[in-house]
């Protein structure tokens, strides 16, 4: 399997026209408004792209990991918002129940999601965002249901969710041991969704609050074992991984595309702005560092196609990636002179807010670089460990 072949720059062109015909037109508007394209779910449904991660069986369309990270990349170019909004369904929401659930929670939740009614995933807290050990969610059994306390925050499409993967402590074992997780479903009493982010980026993303107030879980609704919550949502986020550096990739180029035209007609003292060295250097450098981006990103998407290990290289991906896009951004602001600065006038200026978050969600770059150092010191180890045997 190489990235380069026709079938995936086949793919990328059709997500590519779909992105421009349907995304892209809403992008401005739903940033200003902070509002949730509602309208564009049917037909990112209709497409396909709500189901990404998910087998034909459970109603998803199947595509490669590579494939995901693909469309996650055009979606984005023109509109993080809709970026992220696919992103947490496919890789938080339903990724956890298609990899963990038994075969009946499968059926019952897949093909819903599929078609377009949102899952969410609900792992941080006021007190545990990187140190998600520190959960305070409460779940303890009661007549043969769990009972649910507790407040999520951050959670991407927590309003218009269907369903959410939420964890919870189920035991007073310290740090994670005695995390759990279940499907909890929003019709549910003491199931709510609570105040919207007033965010800096993202900002046609629904991010709100969830909160718990003794919601009553059915037993069946636990997803996977007592005290396997955090080994789950670990997996979960590798993946999600390499769709939020997908994510900032996308942002990355949409900002180069918007320097690239703006440099080629704009004429400064009769010559274009691309043909002056200090620009051209600029445009190089964001061309050079995005190509990097996208092997990371396509190799840890191939690498979980193969069934690899592939965690500190969706690490890998997502901290450069994100920091690329920033870069990106950034230099792209600069190069559209006074305009670039003015909200509105052109899209480098929602790009550089929207892709600042792609370095916090998800874990932010310095969590990266803990997972990263740690798997660099296990190899080391692993290694001196074999030498000497
Ligand atoms: C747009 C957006 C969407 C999101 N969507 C979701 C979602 O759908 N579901 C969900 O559960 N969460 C979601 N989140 C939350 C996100 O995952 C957390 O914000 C993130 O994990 C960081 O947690 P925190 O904000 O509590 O920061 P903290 O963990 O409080 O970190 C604060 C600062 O301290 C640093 N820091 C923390 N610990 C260490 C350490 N050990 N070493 C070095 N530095 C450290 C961090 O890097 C950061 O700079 C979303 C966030 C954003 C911005």
């Amino acid at each position: 399997m190489n990235f380069w072949d026709k079938k995936y720059e086949d793919f990328r062109q059709q997500v590519r026209a779909f992105a421009l015909e349907r995304v892209a037109p809403l992008a401005v508007s739903i940033d200003e408004e902070q509002r949730f394209p509602k309208e564009l779910i049917k037909p990112l449904a209709d497409e396909g792209y709500l189901g990404m991660v998910v087998s034909k069986k459970y109603g998803g369309s199947g595509f490669e990991t590579l494939q995901y990270a693909i469309a996650v990349e055009e979606f984005s170019r023109v509109c993080g918002s809709t970026g992220i909004t696919i992103a947490a369904h496919n890789s938080l929401g339903l990724w956890p129940i298609y990899e963990f659930g038994s075969e009946e929670q499968k059926r019952k939740y897949l093909p819903r999601g599929c078609a377009g009614e949102l899952v969410a995933f609900g792992l941080t807290e006021p007190d545990a965002g990187s140190d998600a050990g520190g959960t305070k969610t409460r779940a303890v059994i009661e007549d043969d249901n769990w009972i649910i306390n507790g407040s999520k925050c951050w959670i991407t499409s927590a309003t218009e969710c269907y369903a959410a993967v939420v964890t919870a402590k189920t035991s007073d074992e310290p740090g994670s041991r005695g995390i759990s997780s279940f499907i909890l479903e929003k019709g549910w009493d003491g199931f709510v969704s609570g105040k919207k982010e007033n965010k800096l980026g993202l900002r046609g993303s629904d991010t709100a609050f969830l909160h718990f107030s003794d919601v009553k879980v059915p037993l069946e609704n636990q997803l996977g074992e007592t005290g396997g919550g955090f080994k789950q949502f670990m997996k979960t986020l590798d993946g999600g991984r390499i769709s939020i550096g997908a994510m900032a990739l996308g942002l990355g180029q949409g900002a180069l595309d918007c320097a690239l035209k703006y440099a080629v007609e704009q004429e400064a003292t009769g010559l274009s702005l691309s043909k002056r060295q200090g620009v051209a250097f600029q445009l190089a450098d964001m061309e050079t560092e995005l190509q990097a981006a996208r092997g990371l990103i396509y190799r840890a998407a191939m690498m979980k196609d193969e069934g690899l290990a592939y965690g500190p290289n969706s690490a890998h991906a997502k901290l450069f990636a994100s920091e690329v896009g920033t870069r990106c951004a950034a230099k792209a602001i600069a190069i559209l002179e006074t305009g670039g600065t003015r909200v509105g006038e052109y899209a480098a200026e929602r790009i550089w807010r929207d892709v600042k978050l792609c370095e916090i969600g998800e874990g932010t770059s310095e969590i990266q670089r803990i997972v990263i150092s740690r798997n660099l010191v296990r190899r080391y180890q692993e290694e001196l460990t074999e030498k000497s045997a």
